[in-house]
């Protein structure tokens, strides 16, 4: 039974606190992990520090009633965080940095302060690249968990880099050079995620290098954002080495998801309008930044394919959009260009035909859970493993090769929604929903996972 969260709690509810950096890609899985969790019963907090740059529409002291369950939300806040509307911290990098420095006290608060309110914290839940909410778990003694917010896959890779547990190629080796690691198939140096490879002064990954080491010391459990069936081989080959337990897929799907909303986001309403499978959808993320050349490419390969299209374009980009692009979208009604979509909810439309990504893997997953074939445009982080894994592994769309070029977008898009190997790729895709969906339903792969952490905390 769910309880109120506003009644004094009977010590025997246990009580996960969420905790996460405020990065759109991180919020957004955790808060979907915390309704399975409080649908279960638990009693559910999720703490973040919200910032301008966020689209989070959960503010400090709020609840959210999804039916059933409840979610609380008590945010990091204090002199030392930032003013909400900080535009400082609208980088991802800024905000990783700040964190580090200053939040470790505030949680600690925010924990004794649960205990002072009669409801002492039995399990922190952190995101990925939060350190500093691993330390302060640990040294208070609170059992935690991580969730891994990119695919087994790149935690595989991660471990098995930083540990030296298998021969990868050098910097200098190049593009081309294979690499192989127990449960992947075999990788080139140009699939691997980029801060494998990336500089050492790198604040991610001298981040990444910080988790990875909660990871063997303190962590309980890892938490997995994926399904047996994606990732069977890697999780298995995985398991002697971590106590990982995959909880996907967290999509919020055709539900809203209360964080990815626009003031005037009418995205759906427009896809209503839309027949079934004929619009290409682009988004790249929350980070993403696209060079001017790119945006014009962009524009014109849509232009030239004759479709309609959705094109989200984030404020911090817009000045990059070419004026003709605009004018002729609006004209013709036959594009439409937005700041921010629910992302999930457009994809699971039937209008969708087609999705143009940077391959985050959040939007990986929603694109298979969706059933949507993809044309691959990754930058860096784990996009480029995800880019191989959703062409050549899941088999669901095309890689894009880069930079970005007008023709060669507008042939990719055609190869996965007219050309001779769209059924292909369109059945494929629709193997991947099925199997989504089976994980999603009662007894599959994400029932299976949440019981098991449940079980573990009680
Ligand atoms: N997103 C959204 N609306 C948009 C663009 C993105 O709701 O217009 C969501 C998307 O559904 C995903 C998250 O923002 O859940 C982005 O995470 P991802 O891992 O794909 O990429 P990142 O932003 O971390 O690069």
């Amino acid at each position: 039974k769910v309880q109120s969260q506003q009644a004094p709690m009977s010590s025997r509810v246990p009580h996960v606190l969420l905790v996460s950096a405020p990065l759109q890609g991180h919020v957004n899985p955790l808060l979907v992990l915390g309704r399975h969790l409080a649908s279960r019963g638990l009693l559910v907090t999720f703490s973040t520090a919200p910032h301008g740059g966020l689209k989070f529409g959960h503010g400090d002291g709020s609840t959210v009633d999804f039916g059933r369950g409840t979610i609380r939300f008590e945010h990091l806040k204090g002199g030392a965080l930032w003013a909400s509307d900080d535009p400082r911290y609208h980088d991802a990098m800024d905000v990783l940095r700040h964190l580090e420095e200053t939040a470790p006290p505030v949680l600690a608060e925010l924990i004794r302060g649960q205990s002072e309110a009669g409801r002492a914290v039995s399990c922190v839940v952190a995101n990925a690249f939060a350190p500093w909410a691993s330390r302060v778990a640990s040294g208070m003694g609170v059992p935690h968990a991580m969730l891994w917010t990119e695919s087994c896959a790149v935690l595989s890779l991660f471990y098995h880099y930083f540990h030296s547990l298998a021969d990868f190629p050098s910097r200098e080796a190049g593009p081309g050079a294979m690499v192989a690691v127990p449960g992947l198939p075999p990788l080139a140096a140009g699939d691997l995620p980029a801060l494998i490879h990336a500089p050492e002064e790198i604040m991610w990954r001298q981040v990444l290098i910080a988790d990875l080491r909660s990871l063997r010391e303190t962590v309980t459990w890892v938490l997995l954002n994926t399904f047996d069936e994606l990732e069977r081989p890697t999780i298995e080959a995985l398991r002697p080495h971590l106590p990982v337990i995959p909880v996907g897929p967290l999509c919020s799907g055709t539900e809203s998801h209360g964080s990815g909303g626009h003031d005037d986001d009418d995205s759906v309403a427009w896809l209503d309008a839309q027949p079934p499978r004929s619009v290409v959808f682009v988004a790249f993320g929350s980070l993403l930044q696209i060079s001017r050349d790119e945006m014009s490419e962009l524009a014109a390969g849509l232009a030239a394919t004759g479709r309609p299209f959705l094109l989200v374009v984030r404020d911090d980009n817009r000045e990059l959009l070419p004026d003709d692009c605009l004018a002729a979208a609006a004209g013709s009604n036959r594009g439409k260009v937005v700041a921010w979509c629910e992302q999930a909810r457009v994809l699971a439309h039937g209008a969708v035909g087609c999705f143009v990504t940077h391959c985050g893997w959040n939007s990986t997953v929603e694109a298979l859970a969706s059933g949507v074939p993809v044309v691959t445009y990754p930058a860096w982080a784990d996009q480029p493993t995800n880019a191989k894994f959703l062409a050549d592994v899941y088999g669901v769309g095309v890689r894009l090769p880069k930079p970005m070029a007008r023709d060669a977008l507008r042939r990719c898009i055609e190869e996965v929604m007219g050309g001779p190997e769209a059924v292909a790729v369109l059945a494929r895709s629709a193997k991947w929903k099925a199997e989504a969906s089976a994980a999603l339903s009662t007894g599959g792969s994400l029932d299976k996972g949440i019981q098991e952490f449940v079980a573990a905390i009680l």
